[in-house]
């Protein structure tokens, strides 16, 4: 019997959500969306040693930031609250208590110590892998060495002590990951996890494996670092007695530095200038901030569009997607295995494609701001205007306002090779006509009107406009290529226009 579809996002709130794990996100949110399911939200914050404050609330502003509904958990609430793991001791406490009860796990006191002793044994002896065992669980001190007085003394006593699973020392495990397909381990490569820590708090495996199981999740998607636990997670289910509803895993690809070798690091992201975190962060303890995708000027649509084709692919030629149209054609099973390489050049032209279907009006106002700020006056039509101008040739919006530097200030140098290529005697000729044409022109100075009494004017004059229009730009501008002449005339106004021409006549002779 298929059961409705629920996914859970499981962030720990360790510091700064890693862009990867925004891409985690948006995968289940698809997948959700896709399959008419429910997408959860859930806090792992057992390990209290790593706690930071704030990284929870940075999770929920990061994912409604970039459109990822939450439908139950940590947030809007619902029927299996709490969601923050740090709340639920007691039921992980009865499911690890349970497994001791009836043989799986067990209670172990070693010390830091005695722990790291038995590592340098079997490092000495050349062990395959140090670990806490079948085999060597039986040197060690806990409820199978000891005797059940003695164990019951200790904790009488308050020692600390930890719940350790009882891996079975011959057993298959196998799981069938959706991206990966089969994944086979002999039970002796999994060691005997600790379950429940002495501070009483479940470690990531046991707490994430009853919460997937209370919470009823069908699919675990999550990003491959956790690839080698699944098999142990699997022997949690048939242990806890739960095999027959274990979710579906799905392991996602790494996300590679951008030259292609080893996992993407903050240190890459620092040296290449650009950021891995979705949100500014202000480390709490340090005070150093770390950039985010928000505030380097990315918009939302496009860091989703840019994550969601980092390890996978529609199978058509299509780029842009809207967040609906990512809903419409995600498909998990078209998730690559291989690592996906982290290319900011690509997020940027993302940006820039995002950018230019902005309506000009929502663009307008920080124009503005960086024009006044700047010392420039700008009006909110103005500022609309410099926005359509400009818009298709920026990555960011905080660029239209560099890019509009021709307007803001008139010319003090001319383009060297424009002006021995271009500025002949015709071109002369057609800036004074034009300059004249313009002095008797009244009525609202816009493009089309301008573009007729340029026309007009050359015709009367019998200059070919091809040949003069970039001596024209040359005169208003400075330089030979640029925006729409006609429009950047009507936003620097005629006056401007008439006294730029008027001094590229008397400079440039
Ligand atoms: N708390 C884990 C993490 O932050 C979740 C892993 C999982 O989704 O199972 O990576």
């Amino acid at each position: 019997m298929s059961r409705p579809v629920r996914v859970r996002f499981a962030p720990s709130p360790t510091g700064p959500l890693h862009i990867g794990g925004v891409r985690t996100a948006l995968y289940n949110y698809l997948f959700a969306r896709k399959m008419g399911g429910k997408m959860l939200l859930r806090i792992e914050d057992t390990d209290q040693n790593r706690f930071v404050p704030g990284a929870e609330e940075y999770i929920q502003e990061a994912l409604k930031w970039v459109g990822i509904e939450i439908d139950e958990g940590q947030g809007p609430g619902g029927p299996h609250a709490p969601y923050r793991q740090s709340e639920r001791r007691e039921i992980y406490q009865k499911e690890a208590q349970r497994l001791v009860d009836e043989g799986k796990a067990y209670y172990a006191f070693d010390t830091a110590e005695e722990l790291d002793a038995m590592r340098k044994r079997l490092e000495e002896a050349n062990a395959p892998a140090a670990q806490y065992n079948a085999i060597t669980r039986m040197q060690m001190r806990n409820s199978l060495t000891m005797k059940p007085e003695e164990v019951k003394a200790r904790m009488d006593a308050g020692d600390p002590f930890v719940i350790r699973l009882k891996t079975p020392r011959k057993e298959e495990v196998r799981l069938n990951d959706l991206i990966r397909g089969w994944v086979n381990v002999h039970s002796s490569a999994i060691d005997d996890k600790v379950l429940l820590k002495s501070d009483g708090l479940p470690t990531y495996h046991l707490a994430n494996i009853v919460d997937d199981h209370l919470m009823e999740i069908t699919h675990v998607i999550r990003g491959e670092e956790w690839l080698p636990s699944a098999p142990l997670h699997v022997l949690l289910y048939r242990y806890l007695g739960w095999e027959d509803t274990m979710p579906q895993f799905a392991h996602l690809p790494l996300l590679l530095k951008p030259e292609g070798n080893g996992k993407l690091s903050k240190r890459d992201a620092d040296l290449g200038g650009f950021p891995i975190f979705p949100l500014q962060w202000t480390d709490p303890i340090t005070g150093v901030t770390a950039r985010g995708f928000r505030e380097d000027g990315y918009l939302p649509e496009a860091t989703i569009n840019f994550l969601a084709l980092l390890g996978w692919n529609p199978g058509t030629e299509q780029e842009l997607f809207t967040m609906d149209e990512l809903i419409a054609s995600f498909d998990l099973t078209q998730v690559h295995k291989a690592g996906a390489r982290f290319d900011i050049q690509k997020a940027q032209w993302f940006n820039h494609q995002y950018i230019r279907l902005q309506p000009d009006a929502a663009l307008a106002p920080a124009v503005q701001q960086q024009a006044e700020a700047a010392g420039f006056s700008c009006s909110p039509e103005k500022a609309e205007k410099i926005a359509a101008l400009l818009k298709g040739r920026v990555n960011f919006a905080h660029e239209i306002f560099t890019e509009a530097g021709t307007i803001f200030n008139a010319p003090t140098t001319y383009d060297e090779a424009i002006v021995t290529a271009k500025w002949n005697d015709d071109a002369k000729k057609a800036v004074a006509v034009f300059r004249d044409a313009l002095q008797t022109f009244d009525g609202a100075f816009m493009a089309d009107d301008i573009k007729h009494t340029l026309g007009d004017a050359m015709q009367q004059a019998g200059i070919k406009q091809g040949k003069i229009m970039q001596a024209m730009r040359l005169a208003l501008t400075g330089s030979g290529a640029g925006p729409d002449l006609m429009l950047t005339m009507e936003i620097i106004g005629k006056e401007e226009t008439v006294a730029r021409l008027e001094k590229a006549l008397t400079t440039l002779g």
